[in-house]
């Protein structure tokens, strides 16, 4: 393959310094060594919030109100394309910033507003125990 030839043999002794013993190893490295290139591409690349309302989506319509996205910032178009690639890669994996505790996650499901089913039953019991305290 030729973007084997470009990058040099020396970088890939480290990642192919022996054949590998089935094809699962082969396809561990090759991963292992795209992981690294593109995040050498990455350097200087930042993240960001970005509030949802900020957005126009492809429909016309505003984001929603109170909802968060990891932006990346570049400092230049190749380090840009080095993002969309690693987004590529990682299948554009959504995440949002969770109602319960504040730490970043993962979305799997649009609906999902807690990082995992515990937070997500504490927020329950505080909003209980708050009507609870209320009344
Ligand atoms: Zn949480």
């Amino acid at each position: 393959m030729s973007w084997i030839r470009d990058v040099g043999t020396r970088v890939l002794d480290r990642y192919f310094d022996a054949p590998a013993s089935d094809t699962h190893e082969a396809l561990s490295r090759a991963s292992i060594y795209v992981a690294d290139r593109v995040s050498a591409g990455l350097t200087d690349v930042g993240t960001g919030l970005q509030a949802e309302c900020e957005r126009i989506l492809p429909d016309g319509s505003q984001g929603r109100v109170g909802q968060f996205a990891i932006a990346t910032r570049a400092p230049d178009l190749l380090r840009a394309a080095y993002s969309g690639l690693s987004l590529w890669l990682c299948g554009s994996v959504p995440a949002r910033v969770c109602e319960g505790c504040g730490r970043v996650f993962a979305v799997k499901d649009p609906r999902q507003r807690f990082h995992d089913p515990r937070c997500a039953q504490r927020a329950r019991y505080r909003r209980f125990a708050d009507r609870k305290e209320a009344t």
